[in-house]
């Protein structure tokens, strides 16, 4: 479905991780680039993490993190549909009588921040926090995104009548089941987001911004750009607890979109500066010290690498795109990321041929 996804990709759409039979009971304990349910996980005291199940029609919901202090309560991230981000109001209405004074968005992907009206309908006066660049595209961008999310069915349509596809392609039985999942959800979610508005964050800062919730200090950075121009994460450094937003996805990385493979690198490093024990990414599950995030800098390192070695060789951008996974060993990485799991080996791929196309632009124009 990774071909599906590029497309989508460039389409504006921001992502489309689809379901598969992967429910193997030997895969059981590893995570998966695809949430079927909604998990709550205590990090610290007062400190928790909500992941959501992905929407009706496999749309990803971004994690969720509650930081409950004496005096104020931020969450970081109001994940894609109104719904879970009530469910998720009412559940931390359950941990503190305190209501939510902050609201962060790590970034722009609306599937981080299509929530923020349901958070502002419950707690009037919320500060909704973003990175300059981040408020500039929830506010540009994602309400278009909004309004043309019903095209997704026409687009899977398209696909299901055809028996194609869209680089012509023949759709096997195993990718029909995917589109028809994602195909008969799609009304579900266009039907909930029919009411819903993108509210833009209203505070903005460039660098850093520090709030101390009563007893519990909290650090909102921009360490560089990444997986989007304003890349934000959220730092406890009493709890050494991270949030990331999508500069950091399990078990799969996510290249898609326009991003900046040279500044991920360099942002990561920044990341990996910090004192840190926890961290919550984008996507996926809650990672124990920061091995994960030095497997993807060196990822990403190899591919820049290697790109900038080919593009220094005067090849061009197809020799490029066809000599990199050998000269990167790419089977070995696809191993280390996803094991044998069929669904994430498919959006691996994708990923990581949109990062050497991202890096091979991004080197040249150096
Ligand atoms: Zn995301």
């Amino acid at each position: 479905m990774s071909r599906l996804l590029s497309l989508f990709s460039s389409r504006s759409f921001l992502c489309l991780i689809t379901f598969t039979l992967a429910a193997v009971s030997h895969l059981a304990l590893a995570d998966s680039s695809i949430s079927r349910t909604r998990t709550v996980t205590k990090l610290a005291e007062n400190v928790y993490e909500i992941r959501h199940p992905d929407a009706p029609d496999t749309f990803p919901q971004g994690n969720t993190t509650v930081v409950i202090g004496e005096k104020f309560v931020l969450v970081v991230d109001s994940c894609l549909m109104p719904s879970s981000a009530q469910e998720d109001i009412e559940q931390i209405r359950k941990w503190t009588n305190k209501p939510v004074t902050y609201l962060v968005n790590t970034h722009w992907h609306f599937d981080h921040t299509l929530g923020n009206a349901t958070y502002a309908a419950a707690f009037p006066g919320i500060q909704i926090v973003a990175q300059r660049a981040t408020t500039k595209m929830v506010a540009g961008f994602n309400p278009g995104a909004v309004l043309r999310y019903p095209s997704r069915a026409e687009f899977y349509k398209k696909i299901l009548d055809s028996g194609k596809l869209p680089d012509g392609s023949a759709l096997t039985d195993a990718r029909r089941r995917d589109v028809e999942r994602s195909f008969n959800g799609t009304s579900v979610v266009v039907a909930e987001l029919k009411g819903a508005t993108q509210l833009p964050p209203n505070v903005v800062f460039d660098h850093e911004l520090d709030i101390d919730l009563g007893n519990r200090p909290v650090q909102i950075k921009f360490l560089g750009r990444g997986n989007t121009a304003g890349d934000t994460v959220v730092y406890l450094p009493n709890e050494k607890i991270l949030a990331m937003g999508d500069l950091l996805d399990h078990p799969v990385p996510y290249f898609y979109g326009g991003f900046f493979p040279l500044d991920f690198v360099e942002t990561l490093r920044a990341a990996l500066k910090l004192n840190v024990e926890t961290i919550v990414p984008g996507h996926g599950e809650i990672l124990h010290g920061t091995a994960y995030v030095q497997q993807v800098m060196d990822f990403l390192t190899a591919v820049n690498h290697e790109v900038e070695k080919e593009l220094n060789e005067s090849k061009t951008a197809a020799e490029i795109e066809a000599a990199v996974p050998k000269a990167i060993d790419l089977a070995t990485w696809r191993e280390k990321f996803c094991g044998t799991d069929a669904n994430d080996l498919d959006t691996f791929d994708g990923s990581v041929s949109n990062l050497i196309k991202i890096a091979y632009n991004q080197i040249r124009m150096r």
